[in-house]
């Protein structure tokens, strides 16, 4: 029989499934996307200054090469576009239902019957959650937030129909999102006010455009794109970098901290405000901010760094503790996501009674990130525990569906119907994974998005040698075939 499978979400993992079950000859898949157009995250976020730090022949598809990158480092825009383009050249929009949010799912008679927010229903025997990780926007609870007499509005939902010639803008939060607008803003000559409640470490990189000869030669020759794709010294610094994540008082991590120290001490003259940007934390602990221009922003006249916590925000703007009151017009919440809300808050009911939120009433965990017991043949991408390093989700995307596809062999062959993931495979595989994930640099003490309620770090802990190994073949005794 025909498999029917579901896609949830039409961003970077949904599109990348859809291209390669349709290129696995398999005609019976749908998207449902609950937006109104494709791109997820680089649909929502359109802020000031929203970039990718990751270098954008990296964050390309390995099947869809893009020799129109305009830079090392692209924009927001400029990836949303590609992702268009894709979507048009593999056909995919046909398979998408837009405006059509998975509300309920329940595993029955070895199938998924799915609810949408349109009313209507569907039946998948195999399911694919890509419904990314960062996507619920985490508004702060700072007391009065409610009475601001500006414009307040997340990074995440920015309207840039708002006018921000002449206004005072207050940006809280400096994770990459505040520090990349800030940044972006402070160079267009906007005066800035933003608020750090802990300054964050910053690892240099180069701004390069790339010339026309430079896009000539990607068009011709993929080689040349490939020599930055798997450029050496590039994979050596990824490489360098989880190892450093997963021995803390490593010789690499050293390193990362010399850099990040160093970029600090060379780039910030005024000894105040270095003293004001340097972290009382370890490099990498937080998610690390890659940025070529940051600190020469930060030092711009119209640009006012304020470290401290937020006492309430009052019609004016911002009081700090000390009693100071920052004026402002416009407030960008920059305070990041929910981390937890994979799937969520789609209600999941799998086989033996299994409830998605029960099961993930501690912690959101996932066999290697992409199953959960008692979810048969639901599969995700970038899932739980997914992110690893600080790199191209495309890339982990495109390991785990190699390992996804592995999976699925026996339920196309028709030797089996249903897979699972053991409880005792994932308890074994939590029980590894909490450990090292606590003693990795994100468990070092400092507050983060990487943080799970208990304080746990929810990433990949191990190395990235140890993530392509891990996807590259499935412990097959890990799972039930049924
Ligand atoms: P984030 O990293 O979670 O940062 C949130 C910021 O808000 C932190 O500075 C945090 O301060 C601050 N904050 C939270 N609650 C606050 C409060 N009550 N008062 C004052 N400050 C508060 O969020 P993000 O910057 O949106 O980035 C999230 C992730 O998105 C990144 O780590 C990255 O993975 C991804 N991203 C990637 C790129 C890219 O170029 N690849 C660009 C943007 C975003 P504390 O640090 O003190 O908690």
């Amino acid at each position: 029989m025909t498999k029917r499978f579901a896609i949830i979400g039409a961003g970077m993992s949904g599109i990348l499934a859809a291209i390669k079950l349709r290129e696995a000859g398999h005609e019976n898949v749908r998207i449902f996307e609950k937006a109104d157009e494709i791109g997820g995250t680089w649909r929502d976020n359109v802020y000031p200054g929203l970039n990718c730090d990751v270098p954008a022949h990296c964050y390309t598809y390995e099947f869809a090469p893009n020799p129109e990158w305009s830079a090392l480092n692209v924009s927001g825009p400029e990836i949303q576009e590609y992702f268009k383009k894709v979507v048009a050249d593999y056909n995919i929009r046909p398979l998408i239902s837009f405006n059509a949010e998975v509300k309920r799912m329940v595993w029955s008679d070895g199938h998924w019957d799915m609810e949408l927010s349109n009313g209507e229903s569907h039946h998948a025997d195999i399911v694919i959650g890509a419904t990314g990780v960062l996507h619920h926007p985490r508004w702060p609870d700072i007391a009065g937030l409610d009475s601001f007499a500006g414009t307040a509005m997340h990074t995440a939902r920015w309207d840039n129909s708002v006018d921000l010639s002449g206004k005072r803008i207050g940006i809280i939060g400096n994770g990459s999102t505040g520090v990349q607008m800030a940044t972006a803003l402070g160079k267009a000559g906007h005066e800035i006010k933003h608020f750090q409640r802990s300054p964050q470490w910053i690892m240099p990189i180069p701004a390069q455009e790339y010339s026309e000869a430079e896009k000539a030669a990607f068009r011709a020759d993929r080689a040349a794109i490939d020599a930055i794709r798997y450029d050496e010294e590039y994979w050596f610094r990824v490489r360098r970098f989880t190892t450093a994540i997963a021995n803390p008082d490593s010789l690499e991590m050293a390193e990362i901290e010399d850099f990040c120290r160093s970029n600090l001490e060379q780039s910030v003259v005024d000894p105040i405000l270095r003293a004001k940007l340097t972290p009382d934390y370890r490099a990498a602990c937080k998610r690390l901010i890659y940025s070529p221009d940051y600190y020469q922003a930060a030092q711009l006249p119209n640009v006012e760094t304020i470290v401290g916590e937020i006492e309430r925000i009052v019609p004016e703007g911002i009081v700090m503790e000390d009693g100071t009151l920052h004026e402002v017009d416009i407030l960008a919440i920059a305070t990041g996501y929910h981390s937890d809300r994979f799937l969520r808050p789609i209600e999941i009911k799998g086989q033996n009674g299994a409830d998605l939120e029960a099961a993930w009433a501690e912690r959101c965990v996932a066999y290697y990130a992409i199953m959960i017991p008692d979810f048969p043949n639901l599969f995700m991408l970038n899932g739980p525990t997914s992110p690893v390093g600080n790199f191209s989700l495309i890339d982990i995307a495109e390991k785990q569906w190699d390992y996804i596809e592995q999976l699925l062999a026996p339920l196309l062959t028709e030797n089996a119907k249903a897979v699972t993931v053991t409880d005792e495979a994932l308890a074994t595989y939590e029980k590894k994974r909490v450990t090292a994930a606590k003693n990795s640099i994100f468990g070092s003490g400092c507050t983060s998005w990487y943080l799970d309620s208990t304080g746990v770090p929810i990433t990949w802990p191990w190395d990235y040698q140890a993530f392509e190994d891990a996807m590259a073949k499935p412990e097959l005794e890990a799972f039930e075939f049924s």
